[in-house]
């Protein structure tokens, strides 16, 4: 709309038009106030009956919340308004109108539930702390492209529909592909290591992953937004600097950019960037914190994988971002490297919160006998994968690298219960639409 200023810039004296969403309207009789919200803000918009024209003021108080106004008029300073200024306005013209019945209240007196929420995702946007989770995630996002560039990492787009899973067939969403049978990438992980082996070097991507696991949680989505990196001649522990690193620069720069935003969830007090070096713990480290504070019922052993209640309990422990290094080998992927001077360690880390898992990475296998080996050991076919084990025969290099659920960074980041919070249109075993 050419000539529209924004509410929060409208100032005293100037002469405006303003274009928003109709708030509240306050009738007190022989005076009424519009409340106009847009992007940026609020404002008070005066009408008066007896001094104005007739057909301006029906048109302002007939206008029922949520519709869409445009507002012609003066800027004047009047303290008493919400935010120190108020229009006089001119003109009024409803240019979306919205029904009588909203299914749900954007201004925030009337709680709805989450599923009323996702189902009328336009309204509830409309809140400014739902917002504010979004503003920030853009934010998150960002900065996390510009860490990866300081790595010097080339930011890449693989292929979401595939012939094969990346770890065989579970978890795996089948689609009709011109009538053979495709899947919904779960990782990009074999594209990634494929272009770490190009002269590429280092890549990274934010981009889809599905999984169809069953379970429905507050840490689980059946699309999720993946950042991965993936890095030649790196090992598993400067993986490991990168994954600290980009985690550091996303919380710098919402703390930088995002104040208005943290205030609105409430977080501006608590809100702390970490200090950037996260304790680096082996899983044997990890397996003996948990099992010295004997809050498990089970003794933990080498090969069990940490539970959820073990998780918490050493997220508790350690108190930060943590990593779990040097997992068993048995439960890390074949693609994971294991350690030179003992087989039977993986070079397999997760990177943690201590409410959950943000990220699992490692050094990867790039010697072509032992990386068939590895397929065939855990039950894969190494034929099928035909297109990504043939390169490591013609020169892939030592590689190391990660994925990280992007939205669990923005609810451990936030605070937030339910990792639905940090996705505007999630899929869920309940949830296909919008
Ligand atoms: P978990 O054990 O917590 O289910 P995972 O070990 O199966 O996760 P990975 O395959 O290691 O997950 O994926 C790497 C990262 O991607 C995870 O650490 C997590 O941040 C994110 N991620 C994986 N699956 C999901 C999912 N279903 N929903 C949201 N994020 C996910
Ligand atoms: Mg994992």
């Amino acid at each position: 709309m050419h000539g529209r200023t924004y509410t929060a810039d409208a100032a005293p004296g100037e002469t405006v038009t303003v274009a928003g969403w109709l708030h509240e309207t306050r009738d007190l009789g022989g005076i009424a106030f519009l409340i106009l919200r847009d992007k940026r803000g609020r404002i008070q918009v005066k009408l008066e009956k007896d001094g104005m024209d007739d057909a301006l003021v029906e048109t302002g108080l007939d206008a029922h919340r949520e519709s869409v106004l445009r507002v012609e008029g003066d800027v004047e300073e009047e303290p008493r308004a919400p935010t120190g200024v108020e229009i006089v306005p001119t003109a009024i013209e409803v240019v979306a109108a919205a029904d009588p019945e909203l299914p749900l209240d954007p201004s925030g007196k009337v709680d709805a539930e989450l599923p009323t929420r996702l189902d009328n995702r336009t309204l509830d946007l409309r809140k400014p702390e739902v917002q504010a989770i979004f503003r920030i995630r853009s934010a998150v996002q960002r900065a996390v492209r510009e860490a990866f560039r300081e790595h010097d990492a080339t930011e890449i787009n693989t292929p979401k529909i595939v012939a094969t899973g990346t770890e065989g067939g579970t978890e795996l969403f089948p689609v009709s592909y011109f009538g053979e049978e495709a899947f919904m990438n779960q990782s990009p992980q074999l594209f990634k290591q494929l272009l770490a082996g190009s002269n590429l070097e280092r890549v990274f991507e934010i981009g889809p992953i599905f999984r169809a696991e069953e379970h429905n949680t507050p840490r689980h989505l059946n699309e999720a937004t993946s950042i991965d990196f993936e890095g030649a001649f790196c090992d598993h522990t400067e993986a490991m600097d990168v994954a600290e690193a980009v985690t550091t620069a996303a919380y710098e720069a919402v703390a930088d950019d995002c104040a208005d935003e943290l205030e609105t969830l409430g977080l501006a007090d608590e809100f702390a960037v970490p200090d950037g070096e996260f304790p680096r713990l082996s899983y044997r480290d990890a397996l003996d914190r948990v099992n010295a504070t004997g809050e498990l019922d089970e003794h933990l052993v080498w090969g069990d994988d940490l539970s959820t209640e073990a998780e918490h309990i050493l997220g508790r422990e350690v108190g930060e971002h943590y990593f779990v290094a040097d997992w068993p080998s048995e439960v890390k992927p074949f693609y994971i490297k294991d350690h030179d001077d003992d087989e039977e360690t993986s070079t397999g880390f997760d990177m943690m919160h201590p409410r959950m898992e943000l990220v699992s990475g490692g050094q990867r296998e790039h010697r072509y006998d032992r990386l068939i080996e590895g397929f065939e050991q855990q039950g894969l076919d190494p034929e099928e994968f035909g297109y990504y084990t043939e390169m490591f025969r013609y020169g892939v290099p030592p590689h190391a690298g990660w994925g990280m659920g992007a939205e669990r960074l923005l609810v451990t980041m936030l605070d937030l219960d339910n990792i639905r919070e940090a996705v505007l249109f999630p899929r869920d075993r309940q949830r296909l639409s919008p």
